[in-house]
């Protein structure tokens, strides 16, 4: 067997801020940290930070009024924030820079008038975030069937906002739909999709036509690992989404495959190189390789404690 490990892949400058504001909290702030919603979706983050003491939450009734509250990287409605410093919290913002971004934009078209038009999936937190900012203004729209039968008086002014971690092909299409359907549609400057999934998409491409098996490490409720999937899938490579290394199933392979392997942007590198760990005890491997495909230098600072 022969083994591509696509690079980017992995954490994320988004992921790695948020980590490290959870532990600047847990090293500088009395206990017990409290996260509203995961604060990024893997569940190895999850259990290491559950066993240092932190306590994530669903529903921000189960926190006490005056404990310390971090926001989760995929961002979180303007009303949560203002019940948590309501109810006396000391809240800090681990949002993703990129995700903050989105909110402003809808903030922005918002004030000035606009229907925004936003593309992503029902019910993730990024959207719920976002869509909190102007309820009565944003319409989440999920495919381009739907983007084609929508509906607004012809003095609406639109533009349209997208979720940071969709499928750059799958997103383009909807959009094509939108801007065929509303010629006048306002977009943003750069597109919403953040660089860390627009990378690790491309990686997949660029890999899938030389492997017969992708696999993709992360968590099941991830959605750019669930896109990677997709991605490779969508080329005519067969990927399997494994959130640990005792889900690696020999069937899916044969010795003499090439395989593919990636990893979300909230995917630990240990749990990936364990995940290789697993191939390596179920086959003998002839070549291994790491193909860049691209550098990302990209890094966030932290928010203040005090
Ligand atoms: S995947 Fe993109 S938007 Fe999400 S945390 Fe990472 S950099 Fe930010």
């Amino acid at each position: 067997m022969k083994i591509i490990m696509t690079a980017p892949r992995g954490f994320c400058a988004g992921v790695d801020r948020a980590i490290a504001i959870v532990d600047e909290a847990i090293r500088l702030l009395p206990p017990p940290i409290y996260v509203n919603h995961e604060i990024v979706h893997n569940s190895h983050v999850i259990k290491s930070f559950r066993d240092k003491g932190v306590i994530f939450v669903e529903d921000l009734a189960t926190v006490p009024d005056g404990a310390s509250l971090i926001f989760n990287a995929h961002g979180v409605p303007p009303a949560l924030v203002e019940e948590a410093k309501r109810r006396g919290m000391k809240t800090i913002d681990a949002t993703c820079p990129l995700v903050t971004k989105v909110h402003f934009e809808a903030i922005r078209y918002a004030k000035a008038g606009y229907d925004i038009i936003l593309v992503g999936h029902a019910g993730h937190p990024e959207v719920i975030g976002v869509l909190g900012e102007a309820p009565d203004r944003i319409h989440l729209v999920e495919d381009a069937a739907a983007a084609a039968k929508m509906e607004f008086p012809a003095s609406a002014r639109l533009a349209y906002i997208t979720q940071t971690t969709l499928s750059v092909d799958d997103c383009r299409i909807v959009i094509d739909a939108l801007k065929q359907r509303f010629p006048n549609i306002e977009e943003p400057k750069k597109s919403d999709i953040c660089y860390a999934t627009t990378n690790r998409q491309e990686a997949i491409k660029i890999v899938a036509g030389e492997v017969q098996v992708f696999l993709i490490v992360g968590s099941r409720n991830s959605s750019n690992s669930n896109r990677l999937r997709e991605v490779s899938e969508a080329v005519g490579c067969p990927a399997f989404l494994v959130n640990s290394a005792d889900e690696v199933d020999a069937s899916w392979f044969r010795p003499e495959h090439t395989v593919g392997i990636s990893a979300g942007a909230s995917t630990p590198e240990h749990v990936v190189q364990s995940v290789v760990g697993r191939l390596r005890q179920l086959f003998p491997i002839d070549s291994f390789e790491e193909r860049v495909t691209r550098i990302e230098d990209e890094q966030f600072s932290l928010p203040r404690f005090n």
